[in-house]
């Protein structure tokens, strides 16, 4: 069998939308991790290699609460993604 790259493969499409200015993000998705992780994982274990900004829009698509890059700065609200 080939070894297909999981980030890659089979990707589902879902969409996101800002709560602060209603713009809408696609988030692509791997089905098989989403099922993992609605099912208890967290998102650390089932996207250890994700990006914090990736890790945001997954928690949000789970929350339905999501706050896009643009509006996380102009609200000026501190991420995590610079943390040293
Ligand atoms: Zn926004």
């Amino acid at each position: 069998m080939n070894e297909q790259n999981i980030i890659t493969n089979s990707w589902d499409k879902k969409h996101i939308s800002c709560n602060v200015c209603r713009s809408v993000e696609a988030v692509m998705v791997d089905p098989d991790r989403w099922d993992k992780y609605i099912t208890g994982g967290l998102v650390q274990d089932v996207w250890p290699e994700a990006t914090p900004a990736y890790r945001e829009q997954i928690i949000g698509l789970r929350s339905g609460y999501h706050v896009c890059n643009d509006c996380w700065h102009s609200v000026g609200w501190e991420s995590d993604e610079e943390e040293e």
